[in-house]
């Protein structure tokens, strides 16, 4: 698989993919706010780009990840961010309780590329620490209840997926997961522990899912418009 990153806009960077198999142009959404364009083999990378471009709009309906990160904005399920007037020439952070601080010195505002940055990382490490307590116990609970069994729990930022779920039975789930909503974490956790059942995407499978999540099409419809190879 060959790709290149390509920056689309100030803020999105797309990256093109291209691949052996397919036969069509086609774009998703990445939980890091990232794009990503399959294209066949044998298009030149540009097209990917030109095609990115012309769904600029689609891009930003959608997205997760915020385009400028703001004051009082929420962050996965129990933080938000506050942006502060700090002391010295460097952006500093800091979490106190629930908020995640950001200390701006007076000469740059909430939009620079610094700022923006800080907040970033302030944010993914908010985020991770809410994965950390909450997955385990959202996925020890789901476990018990609807007889799954598993190796163990972690958390990992990766670019493309949601969970997964080695033959070993040990679970990954990404951080971001927190930013979205509680069904569609469900929905993901009980994708990753019907992998302890059914190494595959098969009919077996998917029965395992109906059978904890009765309607799990509609949610696996909405994750599969921010990205869609789980
Ligand atoms: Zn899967």
């Amino acid at each position: 698989m060959n790709s290149k990153e390509y920056q689309l806009t100030p803020d999105i960077i797309v990256r093109i993919v291209k691949r052996k198999k397919s036969r069509r142009i086609k774009i998703t959404l990445e939980p890091n706010g990232g794009v990503r364009v399959s294209i066949p083999y044998y298009v030149p990378y540009q097209m990917g780009v030109s095609f990115a471009k012309s769904k600029i709009d689609w891009i930003n309906e959608r997205r997760i990840i915020p385009k400028s990160i703001s004051d009082f904005e929420q962050v996965g399920k129990s933080h938000r961010l506050e942006f502060l007037e700090g002391k010295g020439d460097r952006v500093t952070t800091k979490v106190i309780d629930q908020i995640i601080k950001i200390f701006i010195p007076t000469n740059l505002d909430h939009s620079h590329p610094q700022v923006q940055e800080a907040a970033k990382k302030a944010s993914k490490k908010a985020l991770s620490k809410e994965a950390i307590i909450l997955i385990p116990q959202r996925v020890e609970y789901l476990a018990n209840k609807n007889n799954f069994d598993y190796s163990s729990v972690n958390v990992k930022f990766t670019k493309s997926r949601w969970g997964s779920c080695d033959n070993k039975k040990n679970l990954i789930f990404n951080p971001n997961l927190m930013n979205l909503p509680w069904d569609l974490i469900d929905y993901v956790i009980i994708h990753e522990l019907s992998h302890t059942k059914a190494m595959h995407h098969g009919s077996e499978f998917w029965d395992e899912v109906q059978r904890v999540i009765p309607n799990y099409k509609e949610q696996r419809k909405r994750l599969k418009e921010i990205r869609d190879n789980l």
